[in-house]
């Protein structure tokens, strides 16, 4: 039986060259307002077009890694004190979107450490959970969120103006 052919002699699926090496080269992460360099990573690499091709899953990783340090350069929550901050507020992931005025999902993306949150939500999270009271003083997350959150949990349209009957979170401000 024929021997594997050795790395350096592979052809490019994408090229068609014979030009893939193993590659241990750091691999660049883009954000909007910035770039990375994560090391660490073994794949193989295209010498002719430049294409890298990672093992399966490789590139969520890689990218979760970006995550991470991007997180610590700018001083952000981590997934696990996110995790905490809802569960010392008694707050579901939707609501907490709820009340930041995020997307569906944003909470969850967080929390597994595949995007990380913006300084404006990062600082209301650390507001809100050094000071819980400041739910007493917030009268209604956004109605057009809240319409957002109550059409995501019902399938159901919500009217304009119907959904002000207040779900405000006074539980907070009660417990203080
Ligand atoms: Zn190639």
């Amino acid at each position: 039986m024929k021997e594997k052919v050795p790395e350096a002699v592979r052809t490019c699926p994408i090229c068609g060259e014979r030009a893939l090496s193993i590659s241990q080269e750091p691999v660049l992460v883009e954000f909007r307002d910035g770039s990375y360099l994560v090391e660490g990573f073994t794949y193989e690499a295209c010498s002719a077009c430049g294409e890298a091709l990672h093992p399966a899953g490789q590139l969520d990783e890689i990218h979760g890694r970006a995550v991470a340090i991007a997180r610590r350069d700018r001083g952000l929550l981590t997934p696990d004190e996110i995790r905490r901050l809802r569960s010392d507020l008694g707050l579901t992931q939707v609501e907490l979107e709820s009340h930041l005025g995020v997307g569906p999902k944003s909470v969850t993306r967080w929390e597994k450490g595949t995007v990380f949150q913006s300084a404006v939500a990062d600082n209301f999270m650390r507001s809100i959970w050094a000071h819980p009271e400041i739910f007493g003083a917030m009268p209604h997350p956004p109605s057009s969120v809240r319409a957002d959150r109550l059409a995501l949990e019902c399938y159901a349209p919500v009217v304009e103006g119907a959904v002000d009957a207040g779900v405000v979170d006074n539980e907070f401000a009660l417990a203080a």
